[in-house]
């Protein structure tokens, strides 16, 4: 019986069983390609991302600005139509006055510091994780977020990762493996650039 790659839970069909784009196909644009990718997940699990998602999709997009296209104008519209959407944006992305840009203005510099940016990223993760092995990564692994704010993502022929996929400009990903420790890295909108290492008991 196939699992959810969340929870774990046996998967029955017309009871619990369901299909979870990873990552959300809501960061994508209306025009989605064609070889997204899904896996496994039970009705709850799939459900209880659904907000969030749509949270991510829009800080992300905005903060990626024309990089993410269409997407960018219906984020940036729904920020501007929820006042507690946009108090919270703005408590994500913080300008440092140390970094400038070409023409001398303080960069926007994210500094992502979220306990939901990282249950979301981990779900991430966890998803390409079982789709690649068809194995659920165990509980209790440790996982660790870091945003890799200060790199500017290189063109695909000089990403660094060993195996990835990718749907240029939205979303790429890499993934390195030694021994019970995998690298990741999720790169959205060509801009938004994170790693999240996995430790995975023996
Ligand atoms: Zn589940």
């Amino acid at each position: 019986m196939r699992q959810c790659y969340l929870c774990g839970k046996g998967l029955r069909k017309n009871e619990n069983k369901s299909k979870d784009h990873v990552p959300p196909k809501c960061i994508f644009p209306k025009e989605k390609p064609q070889n997204l990718i899904t896996v496994p997940c039970c009705i709850e699990c799939n459900g209880s991302f659904k907000l969030l998602d749509e949270k991510m999709r829009n800080f992300f997009a905005v903060l990626a600005g024309d990089k993410s296209g269409e997407v960018s104008w219906i984020a940036r519209h729904e920020i501007l139509r929820s006042g507690r959407l946009r108090k919270d944006f703005l408590s994500y992305a913080k300008p440092r006055p140390s970094l400038v840009d070409e023409k001398g203005n303080p960069r926007l510099v994210f500094y992502f510091n979220s306990e939901e940016l990282e249950r979301w990223l981990i779900r991430v993760v966890k998803g390409l994780a079982f789709y690649r092995t068809w194995i659920r990564i165990k509980d209790g692994a440790f996982y660790k977020m870091k945003v890799l704010s200060e790199f500017v993502p290189q063109p695909s022929n000089t990403f660094p990762m060993e195996q990835g996929l990718e749907f240029r400009p939205h979303f790429v990903y890499g993934v390195i493996q030694e021994g019970n420790t995998d690298f990741w890295v999720l790169i959205f909108y060509d801009h938004l650039m994170f790693s999240i290492t996995v430790d995975i008991p023996t």
